[in-house]
């Protein structure tokens, strides 16, 4: 292998870039799509329910709403929690933005608790710090897909009554303690976005047990509008009669997106059993690696893997992670910051969020890299991964 670097002019360990994530759509997913466009529906019709009861049968959850993506699945728990102007809603900092703008949508105010260092996830400790009569909801995050300690969290929502909405936007297939995340918490939600475990382009599902949060999601959908005879304000006034009982927008998916998302739940075993493959040859690669830190998995989490995140201990290699992460994107690897602390964004700098609120989130980001990861990369993509970082290491650290 050349070993001059390609970020100084050396050859690239690939000759091709191999992007952090991809979707893997088959023949079978083409059909599907190609069947309900020639059918009667292309939204608001059969194949929705039909997805939602796969989807909740997947999960073993009694109800499953699909929604136009995962923000929006986030928006409609929110809704449904009834979080309102004013109230509080604890989440963290170490996810998408999309699990704190749902707080703000509906006018109240994200709350961010530290994480735990070892496991990525939210410190549970730092959450019960963080609760004050104002607080209405947790939004604890599925971190690149291994589950938050969640019987610590549902504990601490009894006690001060909160509702947990779990953003399983990493998490399809995850199981706490042998079960199935999203029919645990109050309320879960996922992503169907194509970098995560299935897709239906854009999408996303809230999943629950509960049936007054089921109703309150179906409202939220579609505009807050309803023709169900049982929540009318006004009955008598003919069968072409609806009301809008509440704010709420047009969050539907169409049916042609959940004919994907059906024919992709059935290969979610396929993916998430090469996911776990993948990331055992990573494990197995970089656990020697003196200064270099893989993924710590808690016992009661069985991850179905959606990022693989290396943590480097960078006073080992006298390189900061932007030169580390500029010499992998050289050698044609795809890789990725997951995630900058929500409030470090302008948006949440202006509304007075100010850094050192979360210092470990904050030592995390300055020290993380998010490898490629999706199922059909081949076993010589993952190859290339592993003798990439190798001779991104071997070269920072011999410049010591
Ligand atoms: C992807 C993601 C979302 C948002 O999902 P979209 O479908 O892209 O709207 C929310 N939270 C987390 C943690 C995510 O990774």
């Amino acid at each position: 292998m050349n070993k001059t670097l390609a970020i100084h002019g050396g050859k690239p360990v690939r000759e091709t870039y191999l992007p952090y994530g991809k979707q893997w759509i088959d023949g079978n997913d083409i059909n599907a799509v190609i069947a309900t466009l020639r059918g009667d529906y292309l939204t608001t019709g059969p194949t929705i329910k039909e997805f939602e009861d796969k989807i909740a049968d997947y999960v073993d959850a009694k109800y499953a709403v699909a929604v136009s993506n995962g923000t929006a699945a986030l928006h409609a728990a929110c809704f449904a929690a009834g979080i309102k102007e004013g109230d509080e809603v604890i989440t963290t900092p170490i996810t998408f933005a999309a699990s704190a703008n749902c707080a703000l949508y509906q006018r109240a105010i994200p709350i961010f608790a530290d994480i735990d260092p070892k496991t990525y996830n939210i410190d549970v400790c730092d959450v019960e710090k963080k609760i004050t009569e104002k607080t209405k909801a947790i939004i604890p995050v599925d971190f690149t897909g291994q589950v938050v300690d969640l019987n610590p969290i549902l504990k601490l929502a009894e006690k001060y009554h909160l509702t947990v909405i779990e953003d399983a936007a990493h998490a399809l297939g995850t199981e706490y303690r042998g079960r199935k995340v999203g029919s645990i918490s109050h309320m879960t939600t996922f992503s169907l976005h194509p970098v995560k475990h299935i897709t239906t382009g854009e999408g996303g599902v809230i999943t629950t047990n509960d049936e007054i949060f089921y109703r309150k999601l179906l409202l939220f959908r579609t505009h807050g509008i309803t023709r169900n005879e049982n929540l009318l304000e006004n009955k008598e006034e003919g069968t072409w009669y609806y009301e809008q009982l509440a704010l709420g927008y047009n969050y539907r998916i169409t049916d042609i997106q959940c004919a994907l998302g059906i024919s992709q739940l059935e290969r979610i075993d396929e993916f998430i059993k090469r996911r776990q493959e993948i990331v055992r040859k990573y494990n197995e690669a970089f656990a020697a690696i003196d200064g270099v830190i893989i993924p710590h998995q808690a016992d009661f989490s069985n991850s179905s893997w959606h990022l693989y995140i290396l943590q480097f201990e960078l006073d080992k290699f006298k390189v900061d992670r932007k030169e580390l992460y500029d010499a992998l994107q050289a050698e044609n690897i795809g890789v990725n910051v997951h995630y900058i602390p929500v409030y470090y964004h302008p948006y949440y700098q202006k509304l007075g969020y100010k850094k050192g609120l979360c210092p470990n989130a904050e030592r995390l980001y300055e020290r993380i890299i998010t490898l490629p990861l999706f199922p059909n990369m081949k076993n010589k993509d993952v190859e290339d991964v592993i003798n990439a970082v190798k001779k991104v290491l071997d070269y920072f650290r011999s410049v010591l």
